[in-house]
């Protein structure tokens, strides 16, 4: 039995999203989750979702809690000792601290940096320049040839997506690449600008007593929760097609209560 009432009642647009899911890449799953929270078409239009990254964490966050309720159990390895942690997240109240701390300014509102002669006109990353980035780091080394995206090399072609305008403070500095307290800076003010495209979690290990902080992605995170409801939910379908010769339709058209009280009379009657 699905261990979330509110998940009950999506239970065919569970499955629709699950069959699509499957195959897609990690930007079309971060769209095809925010399109189940937006209106339950699962073909909703990209451009309609948010595309601001950190409205995206927050409505995925909060669709988690909407429906799996707000605790959620997580582990992580120690980067010190690696012994697995255990711990705890509230999604409400980091969804509280996130908001409290989220920026009024439109995801395309310019802003401007100065630093060591240099003058800035910049925005703040989509989730469209996510794809774009990954997209030309690996036409420009194949998954198959080479490691895993560079995450430098990433982190320098979404800023380098984000500057607008660029004016070096003399002639030999227009030729040269950005310096980098230049870069470092520039990234430093995205990161305040929009607090809830990346989020970080402040952790404790009680093996070694060490503090560290580890990247929280929701989106991933949810998936891995929901496929395995929607798992679960399909071997259920399965078991009531077999003992009752019901189709997936039929099954669904239950209530989730009489869906139970017949999964229980399979259990029963199975030696
Ligand atoms: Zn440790």
């Amino acid at each position: 039995m699905l261990a979330a009432p509110e998940l009950q009642r999506h239970a065919p647009r569970l499955l629709r999203l699950w069959e699509q899911a499957c195959e897609a890449g990690p930007q079309e799953l971060e769209d095809l989750l925010l399109a189940f929270d937006a209106d339950g078409a699962s073909h909703a239009n990209a451009r309609a979702l948010p595309q601001g990254l950190g409205e995206r964490n927050l409505r995925l966050l909060a669709l988690r809690e909407r429906l799996l309720g707000p605790q959620l159990a997580l582990l992580a390895d120690c980067p010190h000792c690696a012994s697995p942690v255990e711990f705890s997240l509230d999604c409400r109240a980091l969804l509280h601290s996130l908001n409290d701390a989220k920026t009024p300014s439109e995801a395309s509102e310019e802003q401007v940096l100065e630093l060591d002669g240099y003058h800035l006109r910049f925005r703040r990353p989509v989730a469209e320049d996510l794809q774009a980035c990954a997209s030309a780091l690996t036409q420009a080394q194949p998954p198959a040839l080479g490691p895993a995206l560079d995450g430098a090399q990433f982190a320098r072609l979404l800023l380098q997506r984000c500057i607008l305008d660029c004016e070096p403070p003399n002639e030999a500095a227009r030729l040269a690449p950005l310096p980098e307290p230049l870069c470092q800076a520039l990234a430093e003010r995205l990161e305040q600008l929009d607090p809830a495209a990346h989020i970080r979690l402040q952790l404790h290990c009680p093996d070694c007593a060490q503090d560290w902080s580890a990247p929280l992605a929701p989106a991933p995170l949810l998936w891995q929760e929901l496929r395995g409801q929607a798992e679960q939910l399909l071997s259920e379908i399965g078991q009531l097609a077999r003992a009752f010769g019901w189709s997936e339709e039929q099954v669904l058209s239950l209530s989730p209560r009489r869906r139970q009280a017949y999964l229980q009379l399979c259990e029963e009657a199975s030696p």
